[in-house]
């Protein structure tokens, strides 16, 4: 029989904080703590169901750069428009994903979409940090746009949900997100009542994060949401069940990168040197210009 993962710890926030004026998120963890303990990954910021009012200038986050990692952004309602130093720009709707390569620097703004800012309604979507190994941190900067359709989505037994698979793989189906060192990045809705046991490698870390409902976790660990349970790398399968209502999961588990964080704001880098250079080049303008 495999092996358990077990929960290290669970992590719960009920206070959001603004990034920008179109945010209004959950961080569930960021790497000055949980730096090692989740490597790959480096941060996980939820933004809840918020309603915003019509309006014609789009809100969100004007200009800032990042070297050194990538950002996964996903919508689970409205609408998110990018504009980047590299002459890119693009939109993202419900069950889209933004992955960028920060890479060796970029700049961009993050906002809501122009046309359903106008309108207005309700946002609500995440944003996952994904460190990248040394020797990729010079990686050209870019962005891959994941659209719906090429989500695949596998639908549990007995009606018990589905999974996206954003990355990675799951029992033999692949996500279409390319990525430097091996993550799974799963998109999960359990049913209330049902359950459903995964399949995770052995070694790797894995936060699961609760947006919607609560789960039992291995039979015994309630997690509500908005919270995170970090497993243990050790073991090969979790349980996860939804109790009195339909959940809402994301699932990472990643391949630890075995090197150390040096983080300052929207850098990450191995060393302090390494962070004043990034620093130094953003300043002097090299990390190119949005206008
Ligand atoms: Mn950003």
């Amino acid at each position: 029989m495999a092996k358990t993962k077990q929960i290290s710890e669970v992590i719960q926030n009920d206070q959001p904080h603004w990034v920008g004026d179109g945010f209004r998120v959950y961080s569930l963890f960021s790497m000055q703590e949980f730096g090692r303990k989740l490597s790959p990954f480096l941060l996980f910021d939820y933004a809840a169901p918020t309603t915003y009012t019509p309006t014609d200038k789009p809100r969100g986050v004007d200009s800032h750069p990042h070297k050194g990692f990538e950002t996964v952004t996903i919508v689970y309602q409205g609408g998110l428009e990018h504009r980047d130093s590299t002459g890119s720009s693009g939109t993202i709707g419900p069950g889209d994903v933004q992955w960028m390569t920060a890479g060796s620097g970029i700049l961009h703004e993050e906002k809501h979409e122009r046309q359903w800012s106008k309108k207005g309604g309700v946002m609500q979507m995440a944003q996952l940090w994904v460190n990248l190994p040394a020797e990729n941190k010079s990686s050209p900067p870019g962005y891959q746009t994941i659209l719906k359709d090429q989500i695949p989505t596998v639908t549990l037994a007995d009606g018990g949900g589905t999974v996206r698979i954003i990355a990675g793989e799951y029992e033999g189906t692949k996500g279409p997100a390319k990525t430097f060192t091996p993550v799974n990045v799963y998109d999960m809705r359990l049913k209330a009542g049902h359950s459903t046991t995964l399949k995770l490698p052995e070694g790797y870390n894995t936060a699961m994060t609760v947006l919607d409902g609560a789960v039992k976790i291995n039979g015994d660990t309630l997690v509500p949401s908005v919270a995170v349970a970090i497993l243990d790398p050790a073991g090969e399968e979790v349980q996860i069940e939804a109790t009195d209502r339909d959940a809402m999961l994301l699932i990472l588990n990643g391949r630890p990168i075995d090197e150390p964080i040096a983080a300052y704001g929207p850098f990450v880098m191995n060393t302090t040197d390494e962070i004043k250079e990034a620093i130094e080049d953003f300043r002097a303008g090299k990390m190119g210009r949005l206008d």
